[in-house]
């Protein structure tokens, strides 16, 4: 390391770059906590302001952006209390005085109302791009198109992340740390420090600009930084309005604005109210963009069209669409943000619920589907060939899928079980169904490991019956992948399955009939879609284990009817939970596990380790056990960077003994099925989300022996300890992800972005009463105009298609 190496200087940059990049942690390799800890191990200080600067940055990763905000705003603050004290003097480097521009007085242009506007807009003209809107070049214009902002509704409609609260307006004698507040005085001086960047004459400066400002009953500094432009925009003697917070540095007062505005109009659009804070992209200002948007609601704002049809928005109670709208971006305080935000919530479930009906409506009307009458005899035969009784939901659930097998009109349903539950055997008799009818039927998993377990199983299942089952995957290639096409072709194979290719690459199926895909969570609007290019409409099954909460499956799988299998296999173990500290405790049971003939499990969170993370690698965690405390076991290693070949050998001999331990990553979350394995480790466990960990659980004790799964995580995080112990707690999936989303929301893994939904704005997945209400608006208005071609409801059906346009072309 350089001598002149300056960790706290360092740090400081990776602040502010953070900032810049909008906290998304990216702003250091690893993460700014790592980071931050790596550069305290090099400080030789003893730098007090960059240990609380570290220590201030150790959740980073954890919290939310305005959490991340804080904490930044915090360790910049207790870095600069130690680089750059409050007087001038002793800041590195010089002290420049600006060049202020004459006094503000005759500067100033006189303050004016507003000239009135003279246009008034037609609705037609929401449609017209930005670049016809005042101040928008084509410059603006593309960084628009960025974030899909493309015309003048698109604009309006571009709604804030979050508001800032700065409602209270005080004399600065009233100030108090730490509360949010709006002051407005008179600036009497301004400065800038430029403190030098380290490590090389090129690197960047960094500046403070300390504007002082007073009122009748005092004087603060407003500090900011890196911005020293605004020395000019701020001449000793105008007024101002700053919003922020007054911290204590050094003991004095600093004021951190968070915003400002010169008082030259009277209407303050950035300050003294709850201040939209738009999501930016590069290029985008929160300053302008919220000039702009403001101007242009006052232009376009009240023309915008209600596609509520009148008696159905008073029915519900919901404000007009223009006035939820320009009040959503400027609300005058938190109650009137509600009242808009329950309008435009509204809106958007609603257009996902009717997008998806719509769809689900195309899907099935019109088009010949393949009616597969119920063999009753061939069914019951099935059953009894069993080595076990089907339980009372596998039962319930093959009769579901039957009924809407029989019908012409494609199916379009979501089997849902909890791992373990037997879905398998629920879609072998499916299978057995459709070929009987002379149909084929294809069964999609997400990776080849998968595929190749079905296979292994379905064979099984069907051989007796006379059923041809084929494996197609991107690994079988040459003469092999040439005679399974052609057995495809020519119907020979009469069931095919594969990954998601399958019914993508040029393999003719034109005799499907049945279409089932396991775990494939955007189920539904693509492979539809792709099917439907082909001419093909066979019955669709997407068959999951990942439990969803109600409200979810709701608005994700709006269009699919749910067949759900609430009820284990008798017999079943439920496995062992513990959440331990201590590895060699979990060692101990795999110990002994394996002394009876079992196999085990370990899962980490990362394939190899890496200079800035303290997470367990699988690469490490292979060497150790293998040369330390398994040396005399054979222990196995699988990780997502390796082949598909490989991937598959060290699996088979996982399966057929080989391995007594195998220590994989997360590949193994999904459906592997190993019997004879009984114990579940994972390592670093709070790195893992609830539903996540349920998977890695439901990997053992399938072989009806007692199962354990040790959580192994030394995390002292509430979020951590809560999720650990909500799974020692239950072993009902969908408890959990009730759970899960309660306690981490569904961003996470429940997106919508992962689920191929139009992006959710205003609207959140959690809201209960506003997904039900809108589920109930959507199907009355369908009932009362299945196409929407009704005058009445013609504006609601351009806005549907609106909405979707901008997520994957679906139809
Ligand atoms: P999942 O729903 O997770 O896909 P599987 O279909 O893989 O579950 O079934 C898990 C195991 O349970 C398999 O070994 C299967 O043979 C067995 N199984 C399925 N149904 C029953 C049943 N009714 N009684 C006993 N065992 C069953
Ligand atoms: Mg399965």
């Amino acid at each position: 390391m350089p001598n002149d190496y300056d960790p706290a200087g360092v740090l400081q940059r990776a602040l502010l770059l953070e900032r810049q990049q909008g906290f998304g942690d990216r702003a250091a390799v690893g993460g700014l906590s790592s980071f931050s800890r790596l550069q305290l191990e090099r400080d030789r200080t003893g730098n007090p302001g960059l240990r609380h600067a570290v220590s201030v940055l150790s959740s980073y990763r954890e919290s939310d952006r305005r959490g991340r905000e804080a904490k930044v705003t915090e360790a910049l603050q207790a870095l600069l209390t130690r680089t750059a004290p409050s007087t001038s003097a002793s800041v590195t480097g010089r002290s420049v005085t600006p060049q202020l521009p004459e006094p503000a007085g005759r500067r100033k242009p006189p303050a004016r109302p507003r000239p009135p506007l003279t246009v008034v807009r037609s609705p037609e003209e929401l449609d017209r791009p930005v670049m016809t809107l005042r101040g928008v070049g084509p410059n603006v214009a593309r960084t628009l198109a960025v974030v899909n902002v493309r015309t003048v509704r698109d604009l309006l409609y571009y709604f804030p992340r979050t508001h800032y609260d700065f409602t209270d307006k005080r004399a600065i004698s009233r100030m108090r740390v730490g509360e949010p507040t709006t002051l407005v005085g008179t600036v009497t001086n301004v400065r800038v420090n430029r403190i030098p960047g380290r490590g090389g004459p090129r690197k960047r400066e960094f500046d403070i600009t300390t504007v002082t400002v007073s009122d009748e009953t005092g004087t603060v500094a407003v500090r900011f930084f890196n911005q020293p432009y605004l020395a000019q925009r701020m001449p000793v003697g105008v007024q101002i309005a700053v919003s922020g917070e007054p911290e204590v540095h050094n003991g004095y007062i600093v004021f951190l604005p968070r915003d400002f505005e010169l008082i030259e109009n009277e209407d303050l659009t950035h300050v003294g109210r709850l201040v939209p804070v738009y999501p930016l992209t590069k290029g985008l200002y929160q300053r302008s963009l919220r000039q702009l948007i403001r101007r242009t609601l006052e232009e376009y704002g009240p023309v915008l069209p209600d596609f509520l049809p009148d008696e159905l928005r008073e029915d519900l109670r919901l404000p007009d669409v223009s006035q939820a709208v320009s009040v959503y971006h400027f609300p005058d305080d938190d109650e009137s943000k509600e009242w808009a935000q329950q309008r435009l919530a509204f809106d958007e479930l609603l257009m996902i619920q009717l997008g998806l009906l719509l769809r689900k409506r195309d899907w099935q009307q019109g088009v010949d589907g393949v009616a597969v009458p119920v063999d009753e005899a061939l069914l019951e035969g099935f059953c009894s060939s069993l080595p076990f009784d089907l339980t009372g939901a596998q039962r319930r659930v093959i009769a579901e899928i039957l009924e809407d097998m029989a019908r012409p009109a494609p199916m379009s349903r979501l089997l849902q079980g909890d791992v373990g539950s037997g879905k398998t055997v629920v879609a072998a008799a499916a299978l057995v169904q459709a070929v009987a009818a002379g149909k084929q039927g294809a069964l999609m998993a997400p990776t080849e490991i998968l595929a190749e377990q079905h296979f292994r199983t379905l064979s099984s299942l069907l051989e007796p019956y006379g059923i041809r089952t084929e494996l197609l995957v991107g690994s079988i290639k040459g003469a092999r992948r040439k005679a399974v096409l052609a057995a495809a072709a020519s119907g020979e194979a009469q069931v095919l399955v594969g990954t998601h290719a399958l019914i993508q690459e040029g393999v003719d199926l034109s005799n499907l009939g049945l279409a089932i895909t396991d775990e494939q969570h955007r189920f539904g609007v693509e492979q539809r879609a792709t099917l439907r290019a082909k001419g093909l409409h066979p019955h669709m099954l997407a068959m999951t284990a990942t439990p969803i909460p109600r409200t979810l499956a709701m608005t994700i799988y709006g269009d699919l009817d749910v067949s759900s299998i609430d009820e284990m296999p008798p017999g079943r173990l439920p496995v062992i939970t513990t959440w331990s500290r201590s590895a060699s405790e979990a060692y101990g049971v795999v110990r002994d596990e394996v002394r009876k003939g079992r196999q085990a499990f370990v899962i980490c969170p990362v394939i190899e380790e890496s200079e800035v993370t303290d997470m367990r690698s699988v690469v490490a965690e292979h060497e150790d056990l293998q040369r330390g405390v398994f040396r005399d076991l054979n222990v196995g290693l699988l990780h997502g960077k390796m082949k598909p070949a490989e991937k598959d050998r060290i699996l088979t001999a996982f399966r057929n003994g080989g391995y007594h331990v195998l220590v994989a990553t997360s590949v193994v979350e999904v459906g592997i099925d190993i019997p004879n394995a009984t114990v579940m480790v994972i390592r670093d466990a709070h790195r893992f989300g609830l539903a996540q960990l349920h998977q890695f659980r439901g990997r053992v004790g399938r072989g009806g022996d007692q199962a354990f799964c040790v959580l192994l995580s030394a995390s002292q995080g509430d979020d951590a300890r809560e999720r650990l112990e909500a799974l020692t707690a239950t072993e009902n999936g969908f408890e959990l992800a009730e759970e899960d989303l309660r306690l981490r929301g569904p961003g996470e893994f429940w997106g919508t972005r992962q689920s191929g939904l139009p992006e959710l704005r205003v609207a959140t997945l959690g809201d209960l009463p506003t997904i039900e209400l809108a589920r109930k608006a959507a199907r009355d208005i369908l009932s009362a105009d299945p196409d929407l071609t009704s005058t009445n409801f013609r504006l609601l059906r351009d806005q549907v298609e609106r909405f979707w346009s901008n997520s994957a072309d679906l139809s």
